[in-house]
């Protein structure tokens, strides 16, 4: 237990360590396992960051500039971070780290997206002990980016039309592991960015139920002076998590909040969707009609289309019912991409009608067709398809 703890100091401080003869210790308890781990910089706010320069003897501007570097720059490695003193990047390199993800794939679909398969190392910290792998998903288009990150590996919400739900939850991710969902899409493509990126939270893992460490990372994308993408951009997409969206209401500094419905009826919904009988339709949409919008905002709820499933005239009659209290809402509509799960894609008609039956009662409504479906990156299938099993062009 000693050493538990001491090591637990050191890792957090590794200025510490130098000290460590000055800590209290037990009668006949040796301070034997004395591992001076560096700390992990990917993930720290700018206070954070000049605080721990502050504490390494520095001015703490400096935690600007490392903050800067880090998430505006994008530098990622301490060596060519050329404003700082190259005395504080040597000591930088031997007592702090930022740790990216390894990419163990690249998948790269006909319509240009690309499928990064990310392997996570396990690290010291309780929330991420475990090894883990995620996805993150580059698609370009005319004038803008779009990446889906993830926010957990696996989810627990098990969803049934879900490809994640199958993998159960593994464990949250850090901020630091969101953040290079982020940062690694963007630098390895940077050469042929457009100038507008958007960021959507909708691949692996509930965002809600990962809430601090996906509060964290959101700062970081929306600051001005960091990664810089402005909240009309960023995208949580949450599966009904009442108390998240509560808390989430509740940020200064927040995305644009998109919910997934899929459902018409509390009956059809507690099929697809076993969250629903915790959080009933009647309590999401209550919780919805509480959510203060800002002025250019609208509510999206997202509705994945199941053939001969959801799909129906009535289905689209009752959600223009449950969505009618609600102000500025949009509907995106997805029809099914088909994978190993037992649903049918939508016919284009049962597609066409849904929309115009939610137009006819005033609720925009707008059909998404996925992006990436032949790398399996598209909504609902992230649940790492490897190299055996998919048609795909990899690059290493
Ligand atoms: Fe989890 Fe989202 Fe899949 Fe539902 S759809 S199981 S919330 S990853």
């Amino acid at each position: 237990m000693f050493s538990q703890l001491h090591r637990r100091i050191y890792h957090r401080c590794p200025e510490l360590y130098r000290h460590k003869p000055q800590l209290p210790s037990v009668p006949g308890i040796s301070l034997v396992v004395l591992v001076c781990t560096s700390v992990e910089l990917l993930g720290k706010s700018r206070d954070e960051l000049r605080a721990l320069c502050a504490g390494l003897g520095e001015p703490a501007y400096r935690g600007d500039q490392l903050y800067h570097a880090l998430y505006s720059k994008r530098i990622l490695d301490f060596a060519k971070i050329t404003n700082l003193p190259a005395a504080f990047r040597e000591r930088l390199a031997s007592q702090a780290r930022v740790t990216l993800p390894e990419i163990k794939q690249r998948f790269v679909s006909t319509d240009g997206s690309i499928r990064y398969l990310f392997a996570l190392p396990a690290s010291e910290d309780k929330l991420s002990a475990r090894l883990a792998s995620v996805e993150a998903v580059f698609m370009p288009s005319e004038g803008r980016q779009t990446i889906c990150i993830s926010t957990q590996a696996g989810c627990a919400v098990d969803c049934q039309f879900c490809l994640t739900a199958q993998l159960g939850l593994i464990r949250n991710l850090t901020a630091g592991e969101i953040l290079a969902q982020v940062l690694i899409p963007l630098e390895e493509n940077k050469d042929h960015l457009a100038p507008q990126s958007n960021i959507v939270l909708m691949g692996q893992g509930e965002p809600l139920l990962n809430f601090d460490n996906v509060m964290v990372a959101v700062r970081i994308i929306l600051d001005p002076e960091a990664i810089a993408i402005s909240p009309k951009h960023v995208t949580l997409s949450t599966s009904g998590i009442i108390p998240g969206i509560e808390r989430l209401a509740e940020e200064s500094a927040r995305p644009k909040l998109a919910v997934s419905l899929n459902a018409s009826s509390d009956a059809q919904r507690d099929a697809l969707m076993p969250i629903n009988k915790k959080y009933s339709l009647g309590a999401l949409i209550k919780a919805c009609q509480k959510y203060p919008l800002r002025n250019w905002e609208h509510l999206t709820f997202e509705y994945v289309l199941l053939g001969g499933g959801n799909d129906s005239q009535d289905d689209a009659r009752r959600v223009a019912r449950l969505l009618a209290p609600l102000k500025s809402v949009k509907v995106n509509l997805i029809p099914w991409n088909p994978g190993e799960l037992p649903y049918r894609e939508p016919s284009n008609e049962s597609v066409e009608a849904f929309r115009r039956i939610l137009a006819e009662k005033n609720i925009p409504a707008f059909v998404r067709y996925s992006r990436g479906r032949d790398v399996m990156a598209a909504c609902g299938q992230l649940a790492l398809k490897q190299d055996n099993d998919s048609p795909l062009n990899i690059l290493l």
